[in-house]
């Protein structure tokens, strides 16, 4: 076809990509005669540094081959062999969905409600509207009080370190506020490759275009060190000592923001006392930190004084330091620390950063109305699989129904997922690709790429964009959304009208749109709604005025001392708690990092990016050589729970003594019981943080190399 037919027979459709990845994009479907010509990006968009156009990485601009893998779930299908052997017979619509309303039916009443598990995630679709996790809340919030496996996998540490400091949850500055900064240190975080908000690694590169220095805190040299000026490993799970000996240099040299902890804190005393010793007669001195975290006495100094001096200076945390077995003490440290340093509530400082905005200024979109029912009984993700094996839930499961998750992936120690799904009798799933959670369900219902529905979406963590996502492709197969799957299953059930209140989907998007200023015809050209609010700096206000701008804490102020933590038996000042040691035989320490090629699990089915970078094991060379291990090997990284053979990266951009298997891609179990798919999780454990939140970054392997030949 050449460009001039290209102008007068290629549709441009908007669509989004509405991946988890860490924020949300503008993609345009060029379709001639119904069929993708390519995945392209807007025309013409404003475009300015404070308010940059949302740029497409390679995943999304690879939606085509995601629709067309191979691995697409093209029908309804029924289990034919034993669970796991992939083993399926194609069946119509119908007779799917007569077969799972009266397997919803009959264990309801003969095992009641609470013994039917519904499973969400942000799998097929993340950011609200008609589909994933809201589409299947609906139903069963019509249907009956069963047990929903719902919790934060992503940052429960963090929130509850902000409940105990803050109050509440609590947004961070905006991103445009970075390039008022002098320093940024990303500690644990990863923008250049997992984004944390829309266009984070933009305002981070530009602000050292005007002159910031940005500091990258990690075990891993990831991608987001081209954005810096240095690279500090630091040994997982060790935040809170680096922080400890920081805050020593701080209080020890006078550069303690005496004059804010005073006025807009409370319990700085009693971490003080901490920091220097004088309750437990250990100074945490740089000295003292530079053993525990693998960073060097002078290096922490240097640190130190710069981010107490070079103000206005931004730390922004990563989920992973927060995703350790004492994950609460980390996120404490890094909040405290931005306290002593005096950097909260400045344009170009900040708290952590945890979150981007929400509030003020923003678009609202509602939510699909939930019916009378609440979950009857809800199990943490990232824990579920021991509550069954262990045989505690009572009612026993009899039927799992899961949409939009990869459960078994997703969730820590993949193996005992699987065992735990075996012991449940009846599992369907809802899908666009057979994904190692479908290959052991009972029924596996096929279900629409973003490029086959329309919907609307939200911006990740932040709430100046607006997306409407616009169906460009007709359902390949007989996929259909998950709102088609769930309203034609209330329809069976008896609650049809209440489900969809005889609306079309197109209409229920007018309906979630009631609350806004627009109204769908007004976004069909562009399919993006985008404000552009001032910069927020997060609590600027109540640092100017901590009486008349109290917090949700006790005190109105920051609470750098808790006694909530002391009851999950963690420390009431963010003290380090040292990490237990891993098992006999197990040396190393393992990190499960997001990948830049997938988001989650979601994205192992498409072949361009699988070939894009080969899924490896990342060692240090000096830990490498120990084992006879060169580029290249394929090795075997051994956990107490699981074995992965995967080829070895031997590099130096990770720190010796750890070792990085990246998540997301799919379990795939040969004879002998050994993951070569190389899925992170078969390698974690269920171990929770004292609160309850995952560990998934505290993990112990041996890495061997195998024999050739
Ligand atoms: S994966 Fe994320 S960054 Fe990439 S196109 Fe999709 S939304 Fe954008």
């Amino acid at each position: 076809m050449s460009p001039e037919q290209e102008t007068t027979d290629v549709r441009r459709i908007p669509f989004t990509c509405t991946l988890d990845c860490g924020t949300r994009c503008e993609l345009v479907a060029c379709v001639a005669d119904g069929r993708l010509v390519r995945i392209d990006t807007p025309h013409a968009r404003d475009d300015s540094v404070q308010f940059p156009r949302l740029i497409p990485c390679v995943r999304g601009r690879a939606h085509r081959r995601a629709h067309n893998a191979a691995d697409r779930v093209l029908q309804p299908l029924r289990r034919s062999g034993p669970r796991g052997s992939g083993s399926f017979e194609p069946m119509s619509w119908d007779d799917a969905l007569d077969e799972l309303a009266e397997r919803l039916v009959q264990a309801r009443d003969k095992q009641g409600p609470l013994s039917i598990l519904h499973a969400t995630g942000a799998g097929s679709i993340s950011g609200r509207g008609l589909n994933g996790a809201d589409a299947s809340r609906r139903f069963f919030s019509h249907w009956g009080p069963v047990t929903e496996i719902a919790g934060n996998m992503s940052v429960h540490c963090v929130t509850m370190a902000q409940q105990w400091m803050l109050g509440s949850h609590l947004p961070g500055s905006d991103r445009a506020t970075l390039l008022d900064s002098r320093l940024i240190l990303l500690w644990g975080m990863n923008p250049a490759e997992n984004q944390m908000g829309p266009n984070t690694a933009h305002f981070i590169a530009e602000a050292r275009d005007r002159g910031a220095r940005v500091v990258l805190l990690d075990p891993r040299y990831t991608d987001s060190g081209v954005l810096a000026d240095e690279w500090v490993p630091l040994r997982p799970g060790t935040d809170a000592a680096l922080v400890a000996a920081m805050a020593h240099v701080m209080f020890a040299e006078g550069l303690a923001d005496t004059e804010f902890l005073e006025r807009c804190t409370t319990g700085h005393e009693a971490y003080r006392s901490y920091v220097l010793g004088e309750v437990d007669g250990v100074p945490k001195t740089p000295a003292w930190a530079a053993p525990i975290t693998g960073v060097s006495a002078e290096t922490i100094t240097r640190l130190a004084r710069a981010y107490a001096t070079e103000r206005p200076a931004a730390l922004l945390a990563g989920w992973g330091p927060q995703r350790t077995r004492y994950g609460e003490q980390s996120a404490r440290a890094l909040m405290a620390l931005a306290c002593v340093s005096g950097n909260v509530g400045l344009r170009g400082g900040g708290l952590g950063g945890y979150g981007t905005r929400g509030g003020g200024g923003g678009i609202e979109m509602g939510a699909l109305p939930m019916g009378t029912y609440a979950p009857g009984r809800r199990l943490p993700p990232g824990s579920w699989a021991p509550s069954i094996l262990e045989g505690q839930l009572e009612p026993a499961p009899s039927l799992l129904y899961i949409v939009a998750s990869n459960l078994v992936n997703r969730s820590p120690n993949s193996l005992a997922n699987l065992a735990a799904l075996e012991r449940i009798p009846y599992v369907v799933v809802h899908e666009p690709w057979m994904t190692p959670t479908a290959r052991h369900a009972d029924l596996v219902l096929p279900i629409n790429t973003d490029l086959e529905r329309s919907d609307l979406v939200t911006s990740w963590g932040h709430d100046s964009h607006l997306f409407y996502s616009q169906q460009a492709l007709a359902s390949r197969g007989a996929s259909r959304t998950d709102y088609w799957v769930f309203a034609q299953l209330a329809e069976r059930l008896g609650i049809g009208e209440a489900y969809t209140q005889e609306r079309t989907e197109q209409e229920w998007l007018d309906v979630l749109l009631a609350e806004s200023p627009m109204a769908l015809d007004d976004l069909e050209d562009t399919g993006i709604l985008r404000r552009d609010p001032p910069p927020r700096v997060a609590l600027e206000a109540f640092r100017h005025d901590p009486d008349a701008h109290r917090l949700s804490t006790r005190s109105g102020r920051i609470e750098l001392q808790n006694p909530d933590a002391v009851a999950y038996g963690l420390p009431d000042v963010p003290a380090y708690v040292e990490t237990e040691p891993g098992p006999v035989g197990y040396p190393l320490q393992l990190v499960t990092p997001h990948h830049k090629l997938r988001s989650n699990s979601c994205l192992d089915a498409n072949p361009w990016l699988r070939r894009l970078e080969p899924h490896t094991a990342w060692i240090h060379p000096a830990d490498a050589a120990e084992r006879g291990i060169a580029e290249g090997d394929t090795v075997l990284v051994e956990a107490p729970g699981g074995r992965v053979r995967i080829p070895a990266l031997v590099t130096p951009r990770i720190m010796p003594g750890v070792v990085s298997v990246a998540q997301g891609t799919w379990l795939a179990l040969d004879a002998a019981g050994d993951d070569v798919g190389g899925c992170a999780n078969t390698l974690t454990e269920h171990t929770l943080s004292p609160t309850g939140g995952p560990t998934t970054h505290t993990a112990w392997v041996q890495v061997r190399r195998l024999d050739h030949g």
